[in-house]
Parts: structure tokens; C-alpha cells; sequence
């Protein structure tokens, strides 16, 4: 163990949450399968070693399936709330391993070790709402043409869902699936990022111990490990009715054409360009606090993290000071020390991609305000950490249309009206989260009306990041459609069936046609 995973209780998080050194990387509940070539976990907090997971063979994958769908024979008739009883039992252990996978989190993903125990605090909300919602999976009774006829829509269970979960979210993305799937009646099978599959076995061995407590079957929580080609065992297999997605719009690209094929269902939920919106009666404190926060909380790397700021002419320069101003107090360093703001990226590549996007933005044309740079020396040798920057630039500037997973920060101006401002945040390919600061109504509602933000979020005086579990989270375009979490996003888990029932002696058609015999 390193250093900082001594200092900062790494051993005992890792000990309490059940994680190896090497860790089987296939799983149907409490059955582990050896696998094959070994993924290895660094930290991008300092570059350790964590730990390896095996990757599934496409044997194994057949067995997890073949689990799963003997799994789903029983769990599709258990009451609802009766799955609504496991899920709170798996809620219950996720408050008391609140704190280890928190620091799991934050220790294999990078993330500040808060950011880590809100995630896992999403996890538990999440939970707490699938509980409520296993009393209230409603369908719908409408009257019917013909007399002596009932008729009425009702919602059952899919089958086995498809998880594929992105590096930035490695647990609560999963959890938001999960846990409205059970209570569904849905039984899953997920395959974690390949750049955090160690937050998956830590989860999968939480709900395990659910099930196998409540002495339910194996195959209702199931893990399969590995890169693309494993998460293609899924999205090729008209077993799996639906693949829910969550990753870069290359991908969810991909995964359409693959999952839409065989007439399968996926749930996509992909990259984002958030804009904020900054009028003249915007302010300027809010402000900057939210743009500070949606531009360099997680290091960027959050589907919502602000990359645009949209500012009126007539307080750009103060707004640019004030922006300017925070990010010289920004303290960058090791995450899980709370005195930090902004802790490392992923890995090198995104390091590689970071820097590839600042030099693209000076080459067209942009102004670096906040200048980048990648730390060295004491504390940053995972070679990870990277300076938040800010450059001036132009909305139709390629690199500006293009989601770039950091602490990049665009500053654009807008003159006049409101709606000048709402083209240039509607102006990307991206449609996930946007948000305007202003005290006046009109532009609120302006921004928020049929003609206003095109996105699936759109926020008045707060930042783009940090939606709660309670509205269905996702967006539109490129970033795919989907929607998660709460609201009526369960009812994409299930399938919608119309009933007819007759209760009288006769047999009328519908439409009032005749067939006599
Ligand atoms: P990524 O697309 O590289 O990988 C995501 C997942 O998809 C991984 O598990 C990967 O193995 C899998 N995958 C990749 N190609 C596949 C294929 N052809 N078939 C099946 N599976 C495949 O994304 P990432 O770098 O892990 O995450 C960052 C991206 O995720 C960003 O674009 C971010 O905006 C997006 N994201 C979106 C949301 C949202 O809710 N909209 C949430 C989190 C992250």
C-alpha cells in the first residue's frame, strides 16, 4: 500500500468492502468464476496499484445469463413490495458502508472523497425511492367502446436489463438502474468501466450478501468485467431486452445501432456540453460559485460539469474578473484530503486529450485566460493532476462543440436579448444539462419555455451538475434520449400491455363491425 492509502484508510476500506488483491471479476451472486486476463486498477491518485479483476470469458458470460434467467422464473412473481423489502435491506448496507465505498470511490476514481460519499449517498436515495415506488408500479384503466367490456394497461416485468456504466459515476450510476429494475421484476447483469472495476465487485459483493440472506437465487444482481468487446456480449444478445448505457456518445452510438438491430431496447445516457447562461440581472456571486463548482468539481469529468459560459457584453469583463479571481484560490492535490478542491484526472490519456484541447482552441482562434499545465513533483506523481483553465472563445469553434472530459472552461459573449443567448447554448450537438442565472422573470421563463434550452435539465440560479435522484435524469440529441432515477423512468424497465376483458354473453368487435356465423 502506498503512502496516502495508509494515511487516508485505504487498507480498511478496501478489507471491510471485500476487496483482493486479485478479485474473480464474473459473478451471479455469491458464485465468483475465475476469468481470464487480469484488469489492473491504478489510482489516479497516486498512481498505486490497487488491485487486479479478472475479465469474463464469453463461456462465463453464457452462465450469468443462463443464472439470470433462471433467476428472473421466481423474482418476476414476488410482490413488488416484497422486492421492495430487499431493496431497502440493500439500501441499509449501503449507509452502513457508506464511508469505505466512499473512499473507494474517491481513491479509484479520483474524485474528492465528499464527491465519493455523495455518490454513494445517491445510491441510498435511490434506494429509499425504489422502496416507495414497489407500492405504486400503476397502470392506467381507460372505458372501453363495447358494453360489458373492462379495459385497462398494466406494466410487467422485462427480463434481464443490461448494465454498461462509465468510469465517472462507478456506483451510482448503477445503483439508479439497479434498484428500479428489481423492483421491476427485472434481474440484472452489469459491466462496470473498465477504468473502475473494483467499485464494481465492492457492490456487487454488497448486494450479494442481500440476496443470499433473504436466500433468493443467484443471477438477480449479476458482474461481468472486461472492455467493449465484453459489454458487446450484452448489446449483441436478444436475451438481454434491454441495454441501459451510460458512457461518450461514440459509444451510445455504437450500442444503438448494435441494441436497435435485433429491436432490442437500450436507455442511453451520453456526453453533455453544458452551458451556463449569465444575463445582466444575473448574480455575479451565485455565479460564480456555480460556474466554479459545475467547471471543476470531479476535475470535469462529470456529464453535467459546465464547459460553456454564456455572458452578456454589458458584465463580461466583471464576470471574467470574478472567474479569474477563484481560480487562483483553487487548491489542486490528492482528493481524499478535504482541504482540496480539485483532485486528478482519470488516467494519462485524459491527460493527453486535456492538453490536446487546449492547444486546439489557441490554434482557433481562443483566448487562454486561465492558463493549464500538468502538475509535477510532490504529490502529483501519478501524473494526473492538471491545472482547471479558462480560455475566451467562439461557439463555433470545433474543440467548443466537442465534449472534452476536463477542467476546460469557455467563456462566451452574447449581445442583446435573452434568445441570442439561448442560440448559442441550443448551438452544439449535446442536449444534457444548461442553466441561466438571472433575477428576472421574464428571461427565466424566456429560458425555460417551448422555445427556450433544448436540453433534458434545464436550471434558474443554479449551476448544470448536481441533480437529485426525485426528476428523471438524461438528455436530448447526442446525448441520447434516456432518462433515469425517479419520476416515471421506471416505466422503461417494464413492458406495457393493453387488457381487454369481456364479462357478458355476446362477442362484439371493436369498431362496430359484424362477423356473423
Ligand atoms: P466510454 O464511452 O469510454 O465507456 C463507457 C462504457 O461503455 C464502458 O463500460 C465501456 O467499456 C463501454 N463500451 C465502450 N464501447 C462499447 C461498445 N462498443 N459496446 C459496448 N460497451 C462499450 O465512457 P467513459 O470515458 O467511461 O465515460 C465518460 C463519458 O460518459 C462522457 O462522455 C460523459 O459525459 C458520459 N457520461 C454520461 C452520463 C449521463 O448520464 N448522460 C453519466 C456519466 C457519464
Amino acid at each position: 500500500m502506498s503512502n496516502v492509502a495508509t494515511s487516508f484508510g485505504i487498507e480498511e476500506a478496501l478489507q471491510e468492502l471485500g476487496i483482493n488483491e486479485t478479485n474473480h471479476g464474473t459473478s451471479t451472486g455469491s458464485n465468483w468464476m475465475p476469468g481470464t486476463d487480469e484488469i489492473a486498477s491504478y489510482s489516479p491518485v497516486d498512481g498505486a496499484l490497487i488491485g487486479k479483476v479478472t475479465t469474463t470469458t464469453k463461456d462465463e458470460y453464457e452462465q450469468v445469463i443462463a443464472s439470470a434467467s433462471e433467476a428472473f422464473k421466481s423474482w418476476r412473481v414476488m410482490p413488488a413490495p416484497q422486492r421492495g423489502e430487499i431493496v431497502r435491506q440493500f439500501g441499509e448496507e449501503l449507509r452502513r458502508l457508506k464511508e469505505p465505498l466512499g473512499k473507494l470511490v474517491s481513491y479509484e476514481m479520483g474524485k474528492s472523497y465528499q464527491e465519493g460519499l455523495g455518490e454513494v449517498q445517491e445510491m441510498i436515495d435511490i434506494c429509499d425511492f425504489a422502496v416507495g415506488l414497489s407500492r405504486q408500479l400503476h397502470g392506467l384503466t381507460m372505458h372501453s367502446e363495447r358494453p360489458g367490456h373492462r379495459m385497462y394497461e398494466q406494466y410487467h416485468p422485462l427480463g434481464i436489463v443490461g448494465i454498461i456504466s462509465a468510469f465517472n459515476f462507478p456506483v451510482a450510476v448503477w445503483s439508479w438502474n439497479t434498484a428500479l429494475a428489481w423492483i421491476c421484476g427485472d434481474v440484472c447483469v452489469w459491466k462496470p468501466s473498465e477504468k473502475a472495476p473494483l467499485c464494481g465487485i465492492a457492490c456487487q459483493k454488497i448486494a450479494a450478501k442481500v440476496f443470499a440472506d433473504n436466500n433468493l437465487p443467484e443471477g438477480i444482481s449479476c458482474l461481468i468485467n472486461g472492455d467493449y468487446k465484453v459489454g458487446e456480449y450484452m448489446t449483441q444478445d436478444k436475451r438481454v431486452p434491454l441495454v441501459s448505457a451510460t458512457g461518450s456518445t461514440r459509444m451510445g452510438k455504437i450500442v444503438a445501432k448494435t441494441v436497435g438491430e435485433r429491436l432490442g431496447k437500450s436507455l442511453l445516457e451520453l456526453g453533455g456540453n453544458n452551458a451556463i447562461i449569465v444575463t445582466p440581472d444575473a448574480d455575479i456571486k451565485m455565479t460564480v460559485i456555480g460556474a466554479v463548482f459545475g467547471a471543476v468539481g470531479t476535475a470535469g469529468q462529470r456529464c453535467t460539469s459546465t464547459r460553456r459560459l454564456i455572458i452578456h457584453e454589458s458584465i463580461y469583463d466583471q464576470v471574467k474578473k470574478a472567474l479569474v479571481d477563484a481560480y487562483g484560490q483553487l487548491r489542486i492535490g490528492n482528493p481524499l484530503d478535504e482541504n482540496n478542491h480539485v483532485g486528478p484526472l482519470i488516467d494519462t490519456d485524459a491527460v493527453a486529450m486535456y492538453n490536446q484541447a487546449l492547444e486546439k482552441v489557441v490554434a482557433e482562434g481562443g483566448n487562454i485566460i486561465v492558463p493549464g499545465g500538468v502538475l509535477e513533483g510532490e504529490g502529483y506523481e501519478s501524473g494526473c493532476y492538471v491545472k482547471p483553465a479558462i480560455a475566451e472563445a467562439n461557439n463555433s469553434y470545433e474543440i467548443v462543440q466537442h465534449e472534452t472530459f476536463a477542467p476546460v472552461l469557455y467563456l462566451l459573449k452574447y449581445s442583446g436579448d435573452v434568445e441570442n443567448a439561448i442560440d448559442v447554448q441550443n448551438g452544439v450537438a449535446q442536449g444534457l444539462s444548461s442553466a441561466i442565472m438571472t433575477n428576472n422573470l421574464r428571461e427565466a421563463e424566456r429560458f425555460l419555455s417551448h422555445a427556450g434550452s433544448d436540453c433534458g435539465i434545464a436550471n434558474v440560479n443554479i449551476g448544470t451538475s448536481g441533480a437529485e435522484i426525485g426528476g428523471a435524469f438524461g438528455g436530448e440529441k447526442e446525448t441520447g434520449g434516456g432518462r433515469e432515477s425517479g419520476s416515471d423512468a421506471w416505466k422503461v424497465y417494464m413492458r406495457r400491455q393493453t387488457n381487454t376483458i369481456n364479462y357478458t354473453t355476446e362477442l362484439p368487435l371493436a369498431q362496430g363491425i359484424k362477423f356473423d356465423l
